[in-house]
């Protein structure tokens, strides 16, 4: 299948996106240079793609949204990740995510609640040739213990509170990146110091949908 357009004012777009990120903190080689790598309108749905890339979040199917490019940025280095590393994303949603942590070259394994979103993710990504190692249809609260433990749990969607199950998938050292509470919520970073130890680190205050227990 034939790959969707990215012209050049996409391309000129993409970059003033960019600068705003930086004007706004993001720092990171890697996450820019996967920011200024991905076409975010891949990821839209087709009547909003000119809104592509202004700074902000946006419907896509099942009531879910593609979440603001700086919090994607945000939460992509909060992870502080290198190369190779492997990583777990819950809440594939649009997939722009998950493109910005391939182009980051990490080895990924992503979940999706809701079946609607999971079999559209999984044509698009066919259609764009990204691969990440998997992608599931599940339950993100309970984590992907066969393929752990992994160097950094990324979850972007609100969890009501910290899921357990989650902290003992990381490896000594890995780092889980979430927004707990209601909205709005704070961004908890968790890294495992140890087999029973973590230590836990706050960022602020984001907005994300709710991270749901149902299936459907
Ligand atoms: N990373 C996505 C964010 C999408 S919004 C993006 O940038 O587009 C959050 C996503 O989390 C939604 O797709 C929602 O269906 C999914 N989600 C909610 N609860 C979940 C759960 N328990 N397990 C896995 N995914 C979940």
């Amino acid at each position: 299948m034939q790959l969707p357009i990215d012209s050049t004012k996409h391309q000129g777009q993409r970059m003033q996106l960019v600068a705003l990120l930086k004007e706004k903190g993001i720092s990171h080689p890697q996450v820019i240079a996967a920011l200024e790598k991905v076409p975010r309108h891949w990821f839209m749905d087709p009547g909003l793609v000119s809104h592509a890339y202004k700074n902000k979040a946006y419907p896509i199917a099942a009531e879910q949204t593609i979440s603001h490019p700086y919090t994607v940025a945000f939460q992509s280095e909060l992870i502080d990740v290198k190369a190779g590393d492997k990583v777990l994303e819950i809440g594939t949603g649009s997939g722009y995510q998950t493109a910005i942590l391939k182009a980051m070259q990490l080895e990924i394994y992503t979940i999706e609640r809701q079946r609607e979103l999971f079999k559209k993710i999984q044509r698009l990504f066919s259609q764009i040739g990204l691969r990440p190692k998997q992608v599931l249809f599940g339950d993100g609260y309970l984590g992907l213990p066969e393929d752990g433990p992994f160097d950094a749990i990324i979850v972007t969607a609100g969890a009501p509170y910290l899921p357990k199950t989650l902290l003992s998938q990381l490896k000594i050292g890995g780092r889980l990146v979430i927004p707990i509470g209601e909205d709005p919520q704070i961004m908890y970073r968790y890294t495992r110091t140890g087999e029973k130890n973590f230590d836990k680190e706050t960022f602020g205050e984001f907005r994300f949908v709710p991270m749901l227990k149902d299936k459907n």
